[in-house]
């Protein structure tokens, strides 16, 4: 495994791997690897020649400077467990590599009613932030693959809909979300949770499977104040709980039966916000 810090170096590796036809799969992280990550570094091998990772903790995606601060750094671990699975490259940049011009007045993308819901209107700026990453790195190492996690269900669409803006022939995949063995959903926020707000903390897996056990045709306030009544008597602060349409995300009050669903879930567990979803038709 090859590690790099310098944008430079590692543009030219890749071009000149690029130039002896290997293609390249690319898995952006923050670190805090789990396996989750790992997940996403077996679909990356399994679909391209050179499977590369970055860890970066994006500083202008984070609305909360809390958050940002209290992220989990655990490089070490990291470094072992790319190479124990198989990566080819690590890009570890420092901040001015990603933002050689420092991180004010840069770019902003349109994406529409997409920012307005969900984690959009929660985290205010965020997306842009996540855009504003993801353009720089995908210039950098211009993948032919690009993994990411239906953990972070809009974070996808929002990177489905930069590739557009950008007019971009990546390939994007999107792998399913791994979980703990009582359901919850693998995430580096988790190892912040104390022992008895980590056992309270699978109570989001447990709202979205109520909802998706009990989804029929017709209105869906009920199941969403069940789902919520699950949450509350766990100790969660709620962002939101939604039922969308799983391909536009257009926030859904009633169910034709018929079209593609998701529900998701924001919530707080004390100090700690914690994300999940999950489809809920077949
Ligand atoms: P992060 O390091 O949290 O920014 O996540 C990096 C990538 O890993 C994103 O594409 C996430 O959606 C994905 N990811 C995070 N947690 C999981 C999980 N439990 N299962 C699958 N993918 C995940």
């Amino acid at each position: 495994m090859i590690l790099f810090k310098k944008a430079s170096d590692i543009s030219d590796y890749i071009a000149q791997q690029q130039l002896i036809g290997r293609e390249i799969g690319l898995v952006p992280t923050m670190g805090a690897l789990h396996q989750g990550h790992m997940a996403l570094i077996e679909a990356c091998r399994e679909q391209s020649d050179i499977t590369a990772c970055t860890i970066f903790i994006n500083p202008t995606q984070f609305n909360d400077p809390k958050d940002f601060q209290k992220y989990p750094i655990t490089i070490e671990k990291d470094i072992y467990l790319l190479e124990k699975n198989g990566a080819d490259i690590i890009f570890l940049p420092p901040i001015e590599q990603i933002y050689p011009q420092g991180t004010n007045n840069i770019e902003q993308y349109e994406l529409g009613y997409l920012e307005t819901i969900l984690e959009g209107q929660y985290r205010p700026g965020h997306f842009q932030g996540v855009c504003q990453v993801m353009h720089r790195i995908l210039d950098i190492i211009k993948p032919q693959h690009l993994f990411m996690g239906q953990k972070d269900f809009q974070q996808c669409m929002v990177i489905k809909r930069l590739l557009q803006l950008m007019k971009s022939t990546i390939i994007f995949h999107t792998c399913p979300t791994v979980r703990e063995t009582d359901g919850l959903a693998m995430s580096s926020r988790n190892m912040r949770l104390k022992p008895e707000e980590r056992k309270k903390a699978v109570a989001i897996y447990e709202a979205l499977t109520n909802i998706k056990k009990n989804l029929k045709p017709g209105d869906l306030q009920r199941l969403i104040a069940n789902a919520k009544d699950i949450l509350i008597e766990n100790d969660f602060a709620i962002d939101y709980v939604e039922i969308a349409d799983a391909n536009t995300l257009e926030l859904a009050h009633s169910w034709d039966g018929k079209q593609q669903q998701v529900a998701l879930i924001a919530a707080f567990q004390q100090e700690v916000r914690l994300i999940d979803n999950m489809i809920l038709t077949d």
